[in-house]
């Protein structure tokens, strides 16, 4: 049977898809993610993440991030709350991590993160261990990509570029016209939504596949991902579905993509396309 074609995103869908703040909100019920990212070599794609997030609308950001990282996320986040906790020490990482759940309402986890053992068992702890929406992206793909099945019917979104995809769906490299086909085939198996990043954006649940008309190539620059994962972070912890949230985070991004360009012209980087986000929902009601 051939692939039903893919839905495609339009400015009314997304306007609808983007939460409005209630006038009686406090910083908490505004969204509150929580990241769960960097390493001491990686420590910028946790502030990214965070200010994608912060920059989607969050009330409330905290970071979670391993000691060798807390030095460069202090010095870079200044509303966000950092935590830190020893990564040699995977166990008490994942209690940590858990016990900041409590007061949080979805997670961002793996960019910067790194391919340890030690980052893998904190990433199967945490979204193995929470009730919590999760967006998983960059290195906890790896992680997540040893136990799927574990995931089949948790609040998951994965967040793979062609590259990630390819090793994670055990497949190999993604030919461009095989994108949708691919993109289904995994989410047929899985059952986990699944964004695959690219000039052209997909987002498959089991429902349905959408296509992401938004986007420029200004996003090809390091760190565009993580600012998408925490934007995707915030639109859970404010309360949408999986699909939806990498829906309008992937349409949104894009077009912040487009804002950022347009403001800069040339030599976008990554905090460009988070500080656009707010010029990019104009279409929706603030
Ligand atoms: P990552 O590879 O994780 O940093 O994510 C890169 C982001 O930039 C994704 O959201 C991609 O969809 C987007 N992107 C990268 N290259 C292009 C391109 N040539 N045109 C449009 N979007 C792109
Ligand atoms: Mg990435």
């Amino acid at each position: 049977v051939d692939d039903p074609p893919a839905e495609v995103l339009d400015p009314a869908a997304f306007a609808a898809l983007l939460p409005v703040r209630a006038d009686e909100s406090d910083k908490r019920s505004s969204g509150a993610p929580l990241i769960v990212a960097g390493s001491t070599q990686f420590p910028g794609a946790a502030v990214l993440c965070a200010w994608g997030a912060a920059r989607a609308g969050a009330g409330y950001v905290t970071v979670a991030a391993p000691e060798g990282a807390a030095a460069a996320l202090r010095a870079h986040l200044v509303e966000q709350v950092v935590v830190t906790y020893d990564e040699r020490d995977p166990a008490a990482a994942v209690q940590t991590i858990l016990d900041l759940t409590n007061r949080c309402s979805a997670i961002a986890i793996g960019p910067g993160l790194g391919l340890s053992d030690d980052s893998a068992a904190i990433v199967n702890g945490v979204v193995g261990g929470t009730t919590l929406p999760v967006v998983a992206d960059a290195s906890a793909l790896y992680h997540l990509a040893k136990r799927l099945d574990a995931y089949r019917d948790a609040p998951l979104v994965i967040t793979p570029h062609a590259g990630e995809f390819a090793r994670i769906s055990g497949k190999g490299t993604v030919a461009p016209d095989e994108r949708l086909a691919r993109v289904r085939e995994f989410v047929d198996r899985t059952g986990i939504v699944t964004l695959l990043k690219g000039r052209t954006t997909l987002i498959a649940s089991r429902d349905a596949t959408h296509l992401n008309p938004t986007g420029t190539n200004a996003l090809a620059t390091a760190g565009t991902g993580d600012v998408l994962t925490g934007a995707i972070a915030t639109l859970l912890a404010q309360g949408l579905a999986p699909v939806d949230a990498a829906r309008a985070g992937a349409y949104w991004h894009g077009r912040a993509g487009s804002v950022a360009l347009a403001h800069r012209h040339r030599g976008v980087v990554a905090r460009d396309v988070a500080e656009a986000l707010g010029e990019a929902s104009l279409v929706a009601p603030q």
